[in-house]
C-alpha cells in the first residue's frame, strides 16, 4: 500500500462509462474512486444495447467475463454482426462482417441493458457507489499549494477530489458546467422500442436466429433476440426536427409511453413479418434520439476534470455504438491515469502529471469520436434531406449496398491508440502501463 495519500478520483454517473471506469481503477491500491448517481436506485430501465468487438474485447480486459457468456450475450448464429433486409421482400439485400480477426466471445452481442449493467454492477464494491447524487457544480480550491476539486452535489453535499470524471450520459450536467452550449439537440428521430418474451414471436420464421435491420424508403426496422431469452423491436419515425408544424413528436420525452396502434399504422405496407413482430409486441416506449458537436477540449477545470461515454460525445447511439464507446473511453482514462501513477508506485501524481494523463486520454479518445460524431451528423442531415423525396427500389437496394462499412468503430482498438498517443507523447508504456 502507497504511504501517500491516495487520488481521488470522483466519478459522476454511474452507466456503462462510470462503472467501467470505476472497476479499471479500484484494482489500485493508491486510488480512491467513488462513484456519485443522481438516481435514488440503480433501477433496471433501458431497453436493448448492442456491443461491438472493441467493446467486448474491452469488458473481458476489465474482467467482467460473464458479460461475454451466451446466457446474457445474443450472438447471430451466421456470425455476422448486421444483416440487411428489405422493407418489402424479406431478402438479403446486404450484410456487415467481421473485419479482422475476430474471435467468438468477442463476437458483435446484443443485450438487454439491465443485464450489462448488473454484470458490471457485481465488480463493483457498492460502499464506492453514491446513490441520489445529482451533480451541481465543481469548483478549484487553491489551498497553500494543495490543488483539489470542490464538488457539489444537488442536495447541498460537498466532495472533495483530485480528477473528476464526467460519465453522466447525453445530457452531461458536467459537460455543460464548462460547455453551455453543448446540449444536444433533437435529430428528428423518435424510436419506438420494446423489449418482450422471445416466446412471442417464436412462431415468425427466422426472427430469432439473427439480427436484422430492414430498410424501407423513409423509416427502418430492427429486431433481435437478446440474452435470457428475451427480444427486441425498434420501429421510428423521422421528421425535420425544425420544422415547427407537422412534427408530432418534437415534444416527445426519452422512455415515454408509445402506441403500439400507431407502429402497426406506420408498417402497414411492410413485410409479414414485420408486421407480425409489431403485432406480437406487448408495448412500445419513445426514445427521441438527440445529438450534440463535438468538443473542442475534453479537459477542463484547470486539468483535473475530464469526460467518458455520452458525456464525452453525444453520438446518440448511431451505429449502436455507444456501450462498446462508453466502455473503451473508461478503460482509456485508466490506462492513463496508471501511465502517470503505476500500481505499486509510492507518489501519487500532482498537478503536472493528473494534467498529462487527462492529455494523453484526449489523444487517445478524441480524434477517433469526433470521425464517429461528424460521420452521424452527415447521416442525420441526409437524413432530413432526404425527407419527401421520392427514391426508387434500385436506388433504395443502392444505398443499403453502398452504406458505408461501420468495422472502423467497432473493430477499434483502444489498447493501439493508446500506445501510440503514449508514443506521440515520446514515452514508449511499459508492459505493465499499456495493459490493465
Ligand atoms: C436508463 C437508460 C436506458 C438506456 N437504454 C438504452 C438502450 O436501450 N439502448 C441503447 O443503445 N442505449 C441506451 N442507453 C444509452 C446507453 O446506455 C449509452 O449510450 C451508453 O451506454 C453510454 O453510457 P454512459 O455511461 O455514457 O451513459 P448512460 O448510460 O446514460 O449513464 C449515465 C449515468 O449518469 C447518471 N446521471 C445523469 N445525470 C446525472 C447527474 N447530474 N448527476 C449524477 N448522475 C447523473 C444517469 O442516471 C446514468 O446512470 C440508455 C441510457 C440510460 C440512462
Amino acid at each position: 500500500m502507497p504511504e501517500t495519500t491516495p487520488l481521488r478520483v470522483a466519478i459522476v454517473g454511474a452507466g456503462i462509462a462510470g462503472l467501467g471506469a470505476a472497476i479499471a481503477l479500484q484494482k489500485h491500491d493508491g486510488i480512491d474512486v467513488q462513484l456519485y448517481e443522481r438516481a435514488h436506485q440503480l433501477q433496471e430501465i433501458g431497453a436493448s444495447i448492442a456491443l461491438g468487438p472493441n467493446g467486448m474485447r474491452t469488458l473481458e480486459r476489465l474482467g467482467v467475463h460473464e458479460a461475454l457468456e451466451d446466457d446474457v450475450a445474443f450472438r447471430n448464429k451466421s456470425g455476422r454482426p448486421m444483416v440487411y433486409r428489405h422493407w418489402k421482400t424479406n431478402e438479403v439485400v446486404s450484410v456487415d462482417h467481421h473485419r479482422g480477426k475476430v474471435e467468438y466471445r468477442h463476437q458483435t452481442a446484443r443485450y438487454y441493458r439491465p443485464h450489462l449493467q448488473q454484470a458490471l454492477l457485481a465488480h463493483i464494491d457498492p460502499s464506492r457507489i453514491h446513490t441520489g447524487k445529482a451533480f451541481a457544480a465543481v469548483e478549484e480550491l487553491h489551498h497553500q499549494g494543495d490543488d483539489t476539486l470542490l464538488v457539489s452535489f444537488a442536495d447541498g453535499s460537498t466532495v472533495t477530489a483530485d480528477v473528476l470524471l464526467g460519465a453522466d450520459g447525453i445530457n452531461s450536467a458536467v459537460r455543460r458546467s464548462f460547455v453551455p452550449s453543448s446540449a444536444p439537440k433533437w435529430t428528428g428521430w423518435v424510436a419506438f422500442r420494446s423489449v418482450f418474451d422471445a416466446k412471442l414471436v417464436e412462431h415468425i420464421p427466422g426472427v430469432l436466429e439473427e439480427a436484422n435491420h430492414w430498410w424501407g424508403h423513409d423509416r427502418t426496422f430492427f429486431a433481435s433476440r437478446l440474452g435470457r431469452d428475451l427480444f427486441t423491436v425498434v420501429g421510428g419515425w423521422h421528421g425535420d426536427p425544425d420544422a415547427h408544424a407537422g412534427s408530432p413528436y418534437q415534444a416527445s420525452t426519452w422512455n415515454s409511453d408509445g402506441d403500439v396502434a400507431v407502429l402497426r399504422e406506420y408498417y402497414k405496407d411492410w413485410h409479414p413479418v414485420v408486421r407480425q413482430m409489431i403485432d406480437a409486441s406487448p408495448y412500445t416506449r419513445l426514445y427521441p434520439n438527440t445529438f450534440a458537436s463535438s468538443l473542442e477540449s475534453w479537459v477542463h477545470g484547470g486539468g483535473r476534470v475530464t469526460y467518458a461515454g455520452d458525456a464525452a460525445h453525444a453520438h446518440g447511439g448511431a451505429f449502436a455504438a455507444g456501450g462498446s464507446l462508453a466502455l473503451d473511453d473508461a478503460y482509456a482514462f485508466a490506462l492513463a491515469i496508471f501511465h502517470v501513477y503505476p500500481p505499486g508506485s509510492a507518489h501519487k501524481p500532482g498537478e503536472a502529471g493528473i494534467r498529462t494523463a487527462l492529455g494523453l486520454y484526449e489523444q487517445t479518445r478524441k480524434a477517433h469520436t469526433d470521425r464517429v460524431l461528424s460521420t452521424v451528423r452527415e447521416g442525420n442531415k441526409k437524413k432530413v434531406e432526404s425527407l419527401g423525396r421520392t427514391e426508387t427500389d434500385e436506388q433504395l437496394r443502392r444505398r443499403m449496398s453502398d452504406r458505408a462499412d461501420p468495422a472502423w468503430i467497432h473493430e477499434h482498438d483502444v489498447e493501439a491508440a493508446f500506445a501510440q498517443a503514449v508514443e506521440r507523447e515520446g514515452k514508449t508504456p511499459t508492459a505493465e502501463q499499456a495493459r490493465l
